[in-house]
This record gives structure tokens, sequence and C-alpha cells, in this order.
């Protein structure tokens, strides 16, 4: 028997690895923020404790007061999921990132820290409903200033960005029209009006897009998507180089309001990590093949094919040059209307119905009567929201098997 307080299996000295800041991206993925423990595993340990225990009431009350630099409470940090967050910064190229219990939590605790009662928010008017929700309901009950524009319309931002303005908040490509915005641009507006620039780059991931890179402050993620891939947890992020921003605001937001990730999703999602620019390789390859498929069917069933990959789109250039690939979320807009699109979704047989997005299952869904049924009617017509759109969630299937149920649903 091993005496009590001697590990049965010392810790292994093992050679220094060389430093992050060298790796490409694909090691970034594999290995950045890779701790070891003293028992020397293979893949990250899961810590899926909530508190840490100290060796003296003095090394509590340092702990406490900021002296001593380690583990208090998971609620702050917690090894696990620390890991996640240095391995998406890596990833991201970002100083710093905070995990969040879901995408939904990361848009409000990035917004909640920046904005009070006075200030005054610019968004692009395309957004996933939840981020529409805090945007257009819950800010102007706390005294904040809301106006809305249509993502591609540079003017309108220049109108927009004219008055003294704290917060630009920017989804590209946009849910589910695929609006592309230009955001070199739109981020020297929103800098010159003294915004903040979050992006929220669900759709587009970091793989295909780094906003920071292109001007903005904020990149916000719903890990729930493309980053677990696989339909198993919820999980979010947020990132930024701001330091000041990040610890005054950010950091002390979520440490004192708890919207923090459990330890076992932010397990997951450090593995998902590992292997995200291959899925999104995929993913992007295969929505390719369905939405030049779909366009040859146009007039014939189809109205429109949306894929920011294909040259019809019209924001295509702007996407090219932001993004490395058009993504895994093609939009289809049949002739028939809601009738049309009920028929179709009904009669798909691999691809399953579901609001979810970004995972190796494809999924198509009805934004209008789902996923954006709160909208005001003018509002989904303002979108492009018609009653025969549905949105395409392209997975990691064989390509030809998901054209082959696409092309008898059309029948
Ligand atoms: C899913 C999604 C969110 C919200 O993420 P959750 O993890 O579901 O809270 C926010 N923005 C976009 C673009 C999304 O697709």
């Amino acid at each position: 028997m091993a005496d009590d307080a001697t590990p049965r299996f010392p810790a292994i000295d093992l050679p220094a690895a060389p430093s992050a800041d060298d790796w490409a991206p694909r090691t970034r993925m594999v290995r950045g923020g890779m701790t070891r423990s003293a028992f020397s595993e293979t893949s990250e340990a899961l810590y899926l404790n909530s508190g840490f225990v100290y060796g003296s009431a003095e090394e509590a009350e340092a702990s406490f007061n900021g002296e001593a630099d380690r583990y208090v409470y998971s609620r702050f940090r917690n090894p696990t999921i620390e890991v996640f967050e240095t391995r998406l910064a890596l990833v991201e190229g970002a100083k710093y990132c905070r995990a969040t219990s879901s995408g939904m939590a990361a848009v409000f605790a990035a917004l909640a820290c920046t904005v009070q009662a006075g200030d005054r928010v610019v968004a692009s008017r395309a957004l996933f409903g939840s981020c529409r929700h805090i945007i257009a309901e819950i800010l102007p009950t706390w005294g904040v200033e809301v106006e809305f524009v249509h993502g591609p319309d540079l003017a309108a931002w220049e109108g927009a960005l004219s008055k003294p303005t704290t917060a630009v908040f920017i989804e590209t490509p946009s849910n589910p029209t695929l609006e592309i915005i230009d955001l070199p641009r739109v981020c020297d507006l929103a800098h010159a009006a003294g915004a903040k620039v979050m992006v929220d780059n669900v759709f587009a991931t970091p793989i295909l897009q780094r906003p920071l890179t292109l001007g903005a402050d904020v990149v916000i993620y719903s890990a729930t998507k493309h980053i677990d891939g696989q339909g198993r947890c919820l999980g979010g992020a947020v990132l930024t180089d701001d330091e000041e921003w990040f610890t005054d605001r950010l950091a002390l937001f979520l440490r004192h309001t708890g919207p923090c990730l459990s330890p076992f999703n932010a397990w997951v999602l450090a593995k998902g990590l590992e292997t995200l620019d291959l899925r999104v390789d995929r993913h992007c390859a295969n929505a390719l093949d369905l939405a030049r498929f779909l366009e040859t069917r146009v007039g014939m069933g189809v109205a429109r094919v949306l894929y920011p990959g294909l040259a019809s789109h019209p924001q295509h250039d702007t996407a090219m040059r932001q993004m490395k690939a058009g993504g895994s979320i093609v939009a289809v807009e049949l002739e028939g209307g809601k009738d049309a699109a009920f028929a179709f979704l009904n009669a798909l047989r691999l691809i399953d119905i579901s609001n979810n997005l970004g995972d190796a299952k494809s999924l198509a869904c009805h934004p209008a009567t789902t996923t954006h049924a709160s909208l005001p009617d003018e509002e989904k017509a303002a979108q492009g929201l018609t009653p025969g759109l549905l949105r395409l969630s392209v997975g990691l299937e064989d390509a030809g098997d998901l054209i082959r149920d696409v092309e008898r649903a059309l029948g």
C-alpha cells in the first residue's frame, strides 16, 4: 500500500515544449493550453471540481487578496476551463479569452459589462434571435439608445455612426440570410464614433475569419456550434486584445454574475478545437457542393440560393476578402412559399429538421416559423426572411448523399 501522502507515480520531468507563440495554427489547435498533472496523462485531464483547498490560513488569505496566483473557485478559474480558454485564444490570435456557459451568456456579458444608461449601441439588423432580443428589448429598458442598420449598406453605417456610440454589434455572415458586412470599413467608422466593435463570429468560426485582424475589438462565439460541432454541449467565449476592458470590465462582470462554463463542457470543447479546421474544411466543401447543386435548380422549384462562396452572392467579393471560404450554412428560398418549404423539410430522409447548426449532422430549418418566428412581419420582410426560405447547416456526411436527399425532397 502506498503511503497516503505519497503519489503512487511521482511526477515525471517532461521536456519543456517550445513556446506556443511559435506554433502554426494546426499545432495550436491540438496542443494549445495543454497542462499535465502529476500523473503525466496524454489527453487533457478533466478537473470536475468546484473548489480548491489551501495548505494554511495564510495561503487562503493570500489567494483572496490577490497575492497568490492560484485557483480559488471554479466560478473564477478552473484548470480545465483554462485549457479551453488558452487554446481558443491561441487559435484566434487573441491575448485574452473567457469562456461562458453558452453563446448567449457571452453576448450578454460582453454588452452588459460595456454599456450603461445614456450610451448608444448600433447593431446590424439581421441577428441571431436572442442577440436581437438583448439589443432591441433589454438594453433600452436600461436607458441605452439602440439603432439597427442594414449590414451590407455602408452609407447606413456612416449615418448611424455619425453620432458618438459606445458599442457596435455585428454578425457576419448573418443568420439566416448570410449577409456579409465589410468589417474593416465598419470598424473604421465605429472607431471614429468612439465605439468598441463586437463581432459574433459563430457562422465564420476562427478558421474562416479572424475579426481582430480586421479591426474588431471583441470576438464572441457560441462554442455550441462548430467548436463542439458534434451536438454534445453548450458553451461560449469572449476574446479580445484589450487588457483594460478584459480585466476591469469583462472578467469582473463574469466573476460576479456567474455564467461560467462547466469544466466538463470545457473539456469537450477543448477536444473539439483539436479537429476544428479539419471539420470546417469539410463543412465548407460540402456546403459549396450543395449550393452549386441548388443553383442548377433555380427556376425549377428553387427561387434563389444564398451562399457567400458562390459568385452569385450579393457580397461575394467582400466575403472572399475577409473569409477563407463560404462557411457551412446555405440559405435557399423555394418557389411556393411556406407550403413548399414545409413539404421539402418533411420529405428529407437524411438531413434532420433542427434549429441547431454547425453540427457534424446536416440540419435544416424554416427560420420564419422557428428561430425567427418572434420577429414582426415587417422586420422579417426587411431581412429577406421570406416564407419560402430554408436554412441548411451542411454537415460532414458524404456530399453525394446530401445532394441526393435534397434532390429527392425538391421532387
Ligand atoms: C447559436 C448562436 C448564438 C447563441 O449561442 P448559444 O450557445 O445557443 O447560447 C449566438 N449567435 C449566433 C450567430 C448563433 O448561431
